[in-house]
């Protein structure tokens, strides 16, 4: 049996130059030695606040993007040694749905025709090209009669779906969303989250999906993977994460979803202060200003990612005492 993951990442680290207030410029810690992998077939969730370096680590998964430092490998192989044919044929494999489709769509030109872009350049004729575009656009609830249309004639909602048409149509076997619902009401969030559900299965997708939004990942996906200040704080099956997760930082991003509030503390008690900056990281454990269990060790010592079940791991010294 092949265990080779189908996409993973070894130690990425990136950094942006950014200025301050002061017109001073300061070094912006985006991703901090961050590691996974993603199985063919599976969902993989990554949470966290804004600013945590999921949205930098899914452009660097798709190749959008280069670590300062690290690897992505495509079925073992490190993208950068991928020989030029091979590394066009990971971006069409490996294809991404934004937050605000429009962005990536051209505003001139008929949602057909950027539907169908894939299709002409993998030298289809005409007749294939339209049963292929009205076969996909049907898959994302849209109707033929739309492929007519320009992208500012849709709403947001139609908008995503012709984002994840467009994606479809490059024959993708990994999609990798960042926040592919944030800006979606809630009712047409369910539309585009069951959408993908339903694509995943009819087109035998792997998906990374990014969000804030942790009720959503825990419908979605398989794994779930938690960061904090650039670094991966918990992973672990999504029900895992939610049945018994392993770390205080985990423990207050569930505790803020109605339902699943801790009996004994509000959000407010279990996250303290508000998120750092990242020009600054603290030392020890990232989180300790925020964590209400801090100790002395947490302030100095880095905590080890620990394992905890099967593929349940978690980066915190106490996780043990607070956990079991
Ligand atoms: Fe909190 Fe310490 Fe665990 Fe960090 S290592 S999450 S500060 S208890």
């Amino acid at each position: 049996m092949n265990t080779t993951p189908l996409l993973s990442a070894v130690d990425l680290h990136k950094t942006f130059k950014v200025s301050t207030r002061n017109h001073t410029t300061g070094m912006l810690t985006a991703l901090d030695q961050v590691s996974l992998h993603l199985t063919a077939g599976e969902t993989l969730g990554i949470a966290g606040e804004s600013g945590c370096g999921k949205s930098t680590l899914a452009k660097i998964m798709a190749g959008l993007l280069m670590p300062d430092k690290g690897n992505v490998l495509y079925k073992g192989t490190q993208l950068k040694q991928l020989g030029q044919k091979d590394q066009i044929a990971f971006r069409r494999k490996t294809q991404m749905i934004f937050q605000d489709p429009f962005s990536s769509l051209n505003p001139r030109m008929r949602v057909g025709d950027s539907i169908s872009e894939p299709f002409k350049i993998a030298g289809m004729t005409a007749a294939i090209q339209h049963s292929e575009l009205t076969r996909i656009m049907t898959a994302v609830g849209l109707s033929s009669e739309a492929a007519n249309r320009f992208p500012d004639e849709f709403s947001g909602g139609q908008r995503q779906r012709i984002g994840i048409a467009r994606a479809l149509a490059a024959s993708p076997e990994i999609l990798i969303a960042d926040e592919p619902v944030s800006s979606l009401d809630i009712s047409i969030q369910a539309q585009i989250i069951n959408i993908l559900l339903q694509m995943k299965i009819d087109f035998a997708l792997s998906m990374i999906i990014v969000s804030h939004n942790l009720l959503i990942l825990r419908h979605i996906s398989d794994r779930i993977i938690i960061m904090y200040l650039g670094a991966i704080v918990e992973s672990g099956p999504a029900s895992e994460i939610f049945r018994r997760c392993r770390h205080p930082y985990t423990e207050a991003l569930i505790s803020a979803i109605p339902g699943f509030r801790a009996a004994a503390a509000s959000r407010s008690e279990l996250l303290q202060d508000d998120l750092p900056s990242a020009l600054s990281i603290p030392t020890g454990c990232r989180f300790h200003p925020r964590c209400r269990h801090a100790v002395e060790l947490c302030r100095h010592n880095v905590p080890a990612m620990d394992t905890y079940g099967i593929d349940h791991t978690a980066a915190c010294h106490l996780s043990g005492k607070l956990y079991g």
